[in-house]
């Protein structure tokens, strides 16, 4: 069992929390503020035990000086203050003396937040290829480290994994309730156990797919992993989304676990990768040369939900088409919703498919939904991941 931190004594100690606060920022405002609302019970904790408290988190991705000006987390500090209605000071700073003299100059409860950990990456990737100096840097402003970024937890960077070797470190809380729901898929779910896999990436699913089948009762197949299996079977895909390199794989997954693997029998499309209003159905696996599944159909529908209405869990991975375009997002949505009516013990960790079962109103239907994409499949792959790993041990 991990530390936590509900097992340090935080009373004016120097405590810095690493948060996930990367969130979408589109013309310099807050777009989806849900990582930062998830980050909140760690920080309050912290606080109510009167910590100093120091966030760290990261921001996209920083490979030039013009990328550090649209990447800058001053916007989150506010909208983080505004959230926990307290003053979040802002240092725009990632080392350095202007950084060590904020953390000198802290009270009990204060909070401060240093500038993206990833303006450490250019010119010298610091933060990435998790510096030495820099980790003990960080380390050396505070008492105590505590993780909650679980969706960089699959990553060695100096902000997660380097600071972690160089203090007494724990868990927060979205951590824990992750790799607790993340522990339940990948160990005992209850049975029958259902996965439910879409989405576009199957290079990245497939290794993890093996992993699942060996676990679940039946594995749902919509999306690009649908169209692979079904071209692995010979079927017509037309101009549908499917990986090639995938094919031999999904072939051996097929007659391993055939009688597990449940596959759409019906589609919505279009002429190319884009909305429309019409979508053209197709009621069989025999999809024309000019035309590209974007959606499960009716039938699929029907018969997906026969499944869910006789199982007891549910992991989904990717959504079941084209969520984001309004033409072809019924079937994620359909099955969110009987999901819900259901009231089935679903866990969801696919960045898109959180996403999307947010944006249709889902947020708090669900037992969890992670947030880390990548980093819940590694988990359930590796039953670990190096942001928890170094963790210290109870
Ligand atoms: P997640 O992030 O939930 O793990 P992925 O990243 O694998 O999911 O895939 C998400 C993307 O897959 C979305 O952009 C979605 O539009 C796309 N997608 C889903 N179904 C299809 C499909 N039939 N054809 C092409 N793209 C699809
Ligand atoms: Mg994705």
């Amino acid at each position: 069992m991990k530390k936590t931190i509900r097992d340090y004594n935080l009373d004016n100690k120097k405590v810095i929390i690493r948060c996930d606060l990367n969130v979408p920022i589109i013309d310099n405002k807050i777009y989806d503020d849900n990582r930062i609302k998830m980050s909140l019970q760690t920080i309050k904790y912290a606080v109510d035990h009167s910590a100093k408290v120091i966030i760290l988190s990261h921001l996209g991705r920083i490979k030039s000086e013009e990328d550090k000006k649209n990447n800058s987390l001053l916007i989150v500090s506010k909208r983080l203050g505004e959230l926990i209605n307290k003053k979040v000071k802002f240092i725009n700073e990632t080392s350095g003396e202007k950084v060590i003299l904020a953390v000198q100059n802290m009270k009990a409860k204060d909070i401060i937040m240093l500038e993206n950990t990833r303006f450490e990456d250019y010119p010298l990737k610091k933060e990435s290829n998790n510096d030495d100096e820099l980790s003990k840097f960080w380390a050396g402003l505070a008492d105590i480290f505590i993780d909650d970024a679980f969706a960089v937890a699959h990553r060695s960077h100096a902000s997660n994994v380097g600071i972690a070797k160089y203090l007494p470190s724990g868990i927060g809380f979205l951590m824990e309730k992750e790799i607790k729901s993340l522990k339940y898929i990948s160990s005992n779910p209850e049975k029958p156990f259902i996965a439910i896999l879409g989405g576009s990436k199957m290079k990245d699913k497939i290794k993890v797919i093996k992993k699942i089948a060996d676990k679940a009762d039946y594995l749902l197949l919509a999306g690009g992993i649908a169209n692979t299996f079904l071209k692995a079977l010979g079927e017509d895909v037309g101009k549908s989304v499917y990986d090639l390199d995938s094919i031999d794989t999904c072939k051996k997954l097929l007659s391993n676990y055939k009688e597990k693997i449940v596959l759409p029998v019906d589609f919505y499309t279009n002429y190319e990768y884009e909305n429309t209003l019409n979508p053209i159905y197709i009621s069989n696996t025999c999809i024309p040369n000019n035309l590209m599944a974007l959606d499960i159909g009716d039938k699929t529908l029907k018969l997906f939900e026969k499944y869910i209405k006789c199982c007891k869990s549910i992991f989904i991975n990717g959504p079941l088409g084209v969520s984001e375009f309004s033409g072809f997002s019924n079937g994620t949505k359909q099955i969110f919703k009987y999901i819900k009516e259901n009231n089935k013990k679903t866990i969801i960790g696919g960045g898109d498919s959180a996403a999307s079962a947010i944006n249709f109103g889902y947020k708090d239907a669900f037992y969890h939904i992670s947030t880390g994409g990548g980093a819940s499949l590694e988990y359930i792959y590796n039953n670990n991941l190096p942001g928890i790993k170094v963790i210290d041990e109870k």
